[in-house]
């Protein structure tokens, strides 16, 4: 891709006692190798798109060490690729982003972990909740207990992220399980440093290859009969060889403080917030000294007993703090302590509260209450409470002062290729009125927002199509599906086009073919020109469809805004019946211009010709009704006062952020606006022909036309 991760390629190439310095997602990429790892897949999504976008720009590093690095088509196959660490002593590791990825997966999750492994097998998971998330509120955790996976949640601290990388390998191994490594958006994104240690290089990997399969073991397989052996294996053996391994090799970590008869016991991923609201509370210093005692769950799942008894021993209460509902660990910890008749009072949810990430704010208002709760001996309960009172009391005065902000809804890229597509799409509606457009995961979901407010439903990943059967036959106009590219290839071809071809189905189908899979951060896939091996996969959508079996099939450039418009009334009004798929082709405008402009930038050094196209308005034909806006949402739209004193409202303006897709001529034209945008070509190092020609016209223009226009036109 165009975007290069040289930098972090050199960081995973350093050596024992070498300092690393960086992300938290990196430092897991780099633990990957210290820990000796045969192979590598996943599938891209924020926020841990960034460990497979740096391993696919270490093929050479990773040849080295024989790692195989797979760009899995989703998390399904990632999941698959765990079933080497079945038979075999090969440690590998797999990433996607949770819940969604956790829930594509989930399949080819039990059946792995019914047989269990010989290596160590490790799904690192973004955990995407909480504010900022772009899915579903839902916790990986269930999945951990429901398969008897272990869940690792490490404390957002390198050296600890790290180590769990390491020992969650040897943790996999010596319970015989696979091991998921939960990490939040912020321990993604935690910078930090640790020591470094040499690459190791795996007893078997790529450059010193296995010699053959062991000998048939029926064991190894999830098929009945052994899956009923299986169950009782991970009861039996499995959870308490963990809870032995965490144990011994004290993943979870106890930090003292004064107050011995109260404690808080937190969730990894947690611990750093926990520690700023009692530093903000009095109860802690800057440097994490708690004087409450803390007992930090970098295990998630499963909880050690013995260790949960020795915290919980001589305690009056204890806090869990556990975001997201429901509260799994609060259960547990409710049993263990019932079950073993230590009578310490148990407090969360209710301090806490039950739903919603737990920010600074909310984890301050939770310990202050937990502390007026318990009231610590050698502590003021009230000055405490004040103290949370003053640091959130400003708060309210403050956003009353801002007063309401204006919304900033995400939207597409200035110059999108699947904007227009909606205008088309607006436009047909307008003749042939509203129907049900089922929506799907991607860059295209923008559309549900204003200026577009598009789409009734989004069920998955490429799950448009197939969501849209229940509704058609259901409803008088033909529904119409939007789907990426990306989908498509997720899963799209299978559960929507040949599902619908197989039931006879009668809807649309837009497949945005923009190259890549955008909203992950640009990733090659497999219909991309490009791969990262260099050339094309060979995988075309047109060439599939036509070969599943679709009939009506059309290309259509999405810039072509009355083109489009046209092929989407044609599909609905057709009295063919059968699947209708229209490809809406154009590039990705932002992979576009990244690679426009580094070819541009090579030849203004080498002093060859260069044209930036823009778009303008003119101020003096702009009528101020804005429908250019309303219709094609641009951001590098906007209003400015209109030059003409006998006319109030705003006219509309292109700012120095336009790409010159053209978009805004289209629908000027699509939807018969005025006309009062014109297009101009920046040149740089123009040739003579150019440069007289613009000589001429700066003598003519000021006598007919308007300076400004012709500084627009001029070359650079
Ligand atoms: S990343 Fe590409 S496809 Fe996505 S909104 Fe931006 S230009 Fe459009
Ligand atoms: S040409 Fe128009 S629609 Fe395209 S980027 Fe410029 S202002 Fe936006």
């Amino acid at each position: 891709m165009e975007r290069s991760f040289k930098k972090e390629v050199e960081a995973l190439k350093l050596g024992d006692g070498e300092t690393f310095r960086g992300e938290g997602i990196l430092a897991v990429t780099k633990a990957l190798l210290q820990a000796g790892v045969s192979y590598v897949g996943g599938y891209q999504g924020a926020p841990v798109s960034h460990l497979l976008d740096v391993m696919v720009e270490a093929e050479g590093l990773l040849g080295d060490l024989g790692v195989h690095v797979e760009t899995c088509t989703n998390e399904a196959s990632a999941a698959a690729m765990l079933g080497a660490s079945i038979s075999y002593p090969l440690r590998g590791a797999v990433t996607w982003k949770s819940i969604v990825g956790t829930n594509v997966a989930a399949d080819a999750l039990s059946n792995l972990a019914s047989p269990g492994v010989i290596g160590g097998a490790m799904i690192i998971l973004g955990e995407d909740y909480g504010e900022g998330a772009s899915i579903i509120q839902e916790r990986s955790y269930a999945y951990a207990m429901k398969s008897t996976m272990w869940l690792l949640d490490p404390r957002p601290d390198l050296p600890t992220i790290v180590r769990m990388v390491e020992k969650g390998f040897e943790l996999s191994e010596a319970s015989h399980s696979p091991v998921m490594l939960e990490l939040r958006i912020r321990a993604c994104h935690v910078t930090g440093e640790f020591t470094a240690k040499d690459n190791r290089r795996a007893a078997f990997s790529g450059v010193n290859r296995l010699a053959g399969p062991p000998k048939f073991n029926y064991a190894r397989l999830s098929h009945p009969p052994v899956t009923f052996l299986h169950e009782k294996l991970k009861v039996e053996e499995r959870e308490p060889a963990a809870q032995k391994f965490i144990r011994g090799e004290k993943l979870n970590e106890f930090f003292p403080g004064d107050l011995a008869d109260i404690g808080i016991i937190t969730l990894g991923g947690l611990t750093n917030g926990v520690l700023r609201a009692l530093e903000r509370l009095g109860l802690a210093d800057l440097f994490g000294n708690s004087r409450v005692p803390i007992y930090c769950l970098n295990v998630a799942y499963p909880l050690v007993p013995e260790e949960l008894r020795d915290f919980c021993a001589g305690k009056r209460a204890v806090l869990v703090v556990e975001e997201g509902n429901p509260d799994y660990v609060e259960q547990a910890v409710n049993t263990e302590l019932r079950r073993s008749d230590i009578q310490t009072r148990v407090l969360g949810k209710g301090m806490l509260p039950k739903a919603g990430e737990y920010t600074s704010d909310v984890l301050l208002a939770g310990v202050a209450a937990f502390v007026a709760k318990v009231k610590p001996a050698t502590v003021d309960a009230d000055a405490v409470a004040a103290r949370q009172r003053q640091l959130t009391a400003h708060k309210p005065g403050a956003a009353a002062a801002v007063g309401e902000l204006p919304v900033r809804p995400p939207s597409f890229c200035t110059g999108c290729p699947e904007r227009p597509v909606f205008t088309a799409l607006k436009l047909a509606q307008r003749e042939i009125g509203a129907t049900h457009i089922s929506t799907d995961i991607g860059c295209h979901s923008f559309a549900t927002l204003p200026p577009f407010s598009m789409g009734n439903s989004i069920l998955g990943y490429g799950m448009s199509l197939a969501s849209a059967a229940g509704v058609g036959p259901n409803m008088e106009k033909r529904t119409i599906a939007v789907m990426g590219d990306g989908g498509f290839w997720h899963n799209g071809l299978i559960t929507g086009v040949a599902s619908s071809l197989f039931n006879r189905g009668d809807g649309v189908l837009v497949i945005m073919q923009n190259g890549y899979t955008s909203a992950t951060g640009l990733q090659y896939m497999p219909s991309s020109k490009a791969s990262r091996q260099g050339g094309a996969a060979g995988m075309d959508i047109e060439t599939t469809l036509k070969a599943v079996g679709v009939k009506w099939l059309r290309k259509v450039r999405t810039y072509g805004v009355a083109k489009m418009a046209e092929t989407l009334k044609e599909a609905l009004r057709s009295a063919e019946r059968g699947l209708k798929v229209i490809i809406a082709d154009g590039e990705c405008q932002l992979a576009r211009q990244r690679r426009v402009r580094a070819e541009d930038a090579a030849k203004l050094t080498r002093g060859e010709r260069v044209v930036r196209t823009r778009y303008g308005v003119d101020d003096e034909i702009c009528t101020g009704d804005h429908s250019c806006i309303r219709l094609s949402g641009c951001p590098s739209l906007t209003l400015k006062p209109s030059p003409d004193p006998l006319r109030s409202d705003p006219v509309v303006t292109v700012i120095e952020s336009c790409v010159g897709c053209g978009l805004c001529g289209e629908v000027a034209h699509a939807a018969v606006l005025c006309p009062s945008f014109y297009r101009a070509e920046i040149v740089k190092n123009p040739s003579w022909l150019e440069r007289t020609r613009h000589a001429v016209r700066r003598r003519l223009l000021p006598i007919g036309g308007r300076p400004e226009k012709a500084a627009a036109q001029a070359p650079a």
